[in-house]
């Protein structure tokens, strides 16, 4: 090695939860603290939970998620947007939703959520976006006096199945400089393509707003090019299902299709999931993950939790089999995140500073560490 060269080392499970990272898929609800459902259904008068004990609930999610089906997964959610039914409850489950990612080393995420499926008891779209938007700005006030850094920004999300998505992509506009970053669309993508919600797509980019749309998770290809190239999308909520479209010969060879050359000529960001795809089945292992091939070929790839209470995982915990599996050294992580940050919905100068000021600082430190490692000399 000569002297100038610095190793390009695998991190350690500690480095790469102090690692700074960034989270563009993240679902509100599907992030709670086992012990905050239990409190809330509590406190709410919810009865409908299989458990009232939180480790056992917390096993319980896990175990309903692994089952391998889509629907089977979002059925879970029925529980915890149950318990988000108030004021209080949307407030905490949003700072706590901050606070648990400022301490696994996050430092920028936008977090979405559907402000349609919390009206149950009275709420008003308006007033859950307020509470969820207090709640960020609260949680990003702990994890500063906890000595860490976070930004959060809010994704509104139109059910796919619902007819609400043009008045959810205007509530996202009304918020837009309110801590709303963008509009998404959610739910089960077999029997509703995004097409159905062109009218909100078209509004969308009348205003110059962002949004990303998923597709491309158990649906393939005509998934991702109606969002791309009917409905507009800025990203792909997933998008691991390109795959499809790439082509690797006995020889190694790669071929790429119209639509995977598009989606990587135009840095069509994918917002890549690993733990949920093995969950809901659309990957079969993370040694098999697309994310392996999508990085070497230099996809515009971000690593993402989706659902961190399903699936059990956080941040850290996806870069920890992507690095046990890839063998990914802190150059991949960086790369990964810095892909994550060009992404994000916030203004170029914004994400250029995040980048230049926290990304790579943070990671520049950790690649020195072992200019300071203990040896026995
Ligand atoms: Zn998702």
């Amino acid at each position: 090695m000569m002297a100038s060269e610095s190793p390009n080392t695998v991190p350690t499970r500690e480095q790469i939860h102090r690692a700074p990272k960034v989270l563009l898929h993240d679902h509100l609800d599907g992030g709670l603290r086992p012990a905050t459902i239990v409190e809330l259904a509590r406190e709410t008068g919810y009865d409908a939970l299989p458990e009232t004990d939180a480790d056992r609930l917390e096993v319980w999610f896990r175990e309903s998620a692994d089952s391998g089906s889509l629907e089977r997964y979002l059925e879970t959610f029925s529980h915890t947007v149950g318990v988000m039914q108030t004021r209080e409850a949307l407030f905490r489950v949003a700072a706590e939703c901050a606070e648990d990612l400022a301490a696994d080393g996050v430092v920028y995420a936008e977090v979405r959520y559907a402000p349609e499926q919390h009206l149950l008891r009275g709420l008003t779209l308006e007033q859950v976006v307020e509470a969820v938007d207090e709640g960020f700005r609260e949680g990003e006030r702990r994890a500063r006096a906890a000595g860490r850094r976070i930004r959060v920004g809010a994704l509104l999300t139109a059910m796919r199945h619902a007819a609400r998505a043009l008045e959810i992509a205007e509530l996202a506009n009304r918020y837009r400089d309110l801590g709303v970053v963008g509009f998404d669309i959610a739910g089960a993508e077999a029997g509703h393509p995004p097409t159905r919600h062109l009218d909100a797509f078209e509004y969308l980019k009348r205003e110059n707003n962002h949004f990303t749309i998923h597709a491309g998770e158990a649906f393939g290809l005509p998934s991702i090019w109606q969002a791309l190239q009917w409905c507009g999308a800025d990203r792909l909520g997933h998008g691991v299902r390109i795959i499809d479209d790439i082509q690797v010969a006995e020889d190694g060879t790669v071929k790429l299709g119209r639509l995977a050359s598009y989606v990587r000529d135009k840095r069509i960001p994918l917002e890549l999931c690993p733990t949920s795809n093995l969950q809901t089945g659309a990957a079969p292992s993370y040694a098999e993950h697309p994310i392996g091939l999508l990085r070497k070929l230099h996809f515009r790839a971000t690593v993402n939790t989706d659902n961190r209470l399903m699936s059990g995982t956080s941040m850290s915990h996806e870069f920890e089999q992507l690095v046990r599996t890839f063998d990914y050294t802190l150059d991949d992580m960086q790369w990964f995140t810095v892909n994550a940050m060009k992404s994000a919905f916030i203004p170029f100068d914004e994400r250029l500073a995040m980048i230049n000021d926290v990304v790579k600082p943070g990671y520049a430190a950790l690649k020195s560490e072992w200019l300071f490692r203990e040896t026995s000399r």
